[in-house]
């Protein structure tokens, strides 16, 4: 065993299993995990439930407006092995997966004062080091510093059919079609939007697991890791 705690950065596309892969590294590690995606869509769900999103249409004043009645949090939940994302005291962990959230969450994301709120939570998250981070900006811009930056991608149709078989193993009536959109234009949202957009940092080493099993993955994490580690 090492003590030397680290920072891994895990950025990459939508739906690619980045949050499976962080939690599944953080576990084994004994770090903290941080799903920086299920903060965004946490704010999305505040906004929609609060009338700053009407027919799709973000109200980015609104929404900017809003951030200072939004409360975030994460509490360990010990049946999931993983932490529970909480809005003002609400376990919201259910609801923001769901298709709208989906739809809504790279406009309500590219809003300066929202990146400005969530960045500034992530990094205190991170300030004692041992964590596991993964979103679109944790390598370039929210720790820039972070000893090892994993760039996650795969085919598009592979991560529309890993995200339509999750929900509708849940029950949610979805179509693969409208999933796969979702898909290619968050995608095209978060890599061309003006502020932090989504790339892979000049340090970052790149993960296509279109056809790695989660094992395959975890083994080539593990000779990653005991590369800085050792280095
Ligand atoms: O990771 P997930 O797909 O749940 O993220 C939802 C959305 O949140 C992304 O499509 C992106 O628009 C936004 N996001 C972001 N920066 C992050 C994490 C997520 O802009 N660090």
């Amino acid at each position: 065993m090492d003590n030397k705690r680290i920072i891994i950065a895990i950025d990459g596309h939508s739906s690619c299993g980045k949050s499976t892969f962080a939690k599944l590294i953080a576990a084994r590690l004994g770090y903290i995990f941080i799903d920086t995606g299920a903060m965004y869509r946490a704010v999305t769900l505040y906004a929609l439930e609060h009338g700053a999103i009407t027919s799709g249409i973000v109200d980015d004043e609104a929404v900017a407006v809003m951030l200072g009645d939004i409360h975030i949090d994460f509490r360990f939940n010990p049946e999931r092995g993983a932490s529970d994302i909480y809005v003002n005291g609400d376990l919201v962990e259910g609801k923001i997966r769901t298709i709208e959230v989906s739809n809504c969450v790279s406009a309500v994301s590219s809003i300066a004062a929202v990146r400005e709120k969530l960045v500034a939570m992530q990094q205190e998250m991170g300030r004692k080091r041992g964590v596991v981070m993964d979103g679109r900006d944790i390598g370039t811009v929210v720790f820039p510093e972070a000893e090892l930056k994993i760039y996650m991608t795969a085919d598009p149709m592979v991560r529309a059919e890993r995200r339509y078989k999750e929900l509708t193993e849940k029950g949610d009536r979805v179509t693969l079609e409208e999933i796969y959109e979702n898909v290619v234009s968050r995608d095209k949202a978060d890599t061309t939007r003006k502020i932090s957009p989504l790339r892979k940092a000049d340090d970052a080493i790149v993960l296509d697991n279109s056809h790695m099993t989660l094992e395959e993955q975890m083994e080539w994490f593990s000779e990653q890791y005991r590369r800085v580690i050792n280095g």
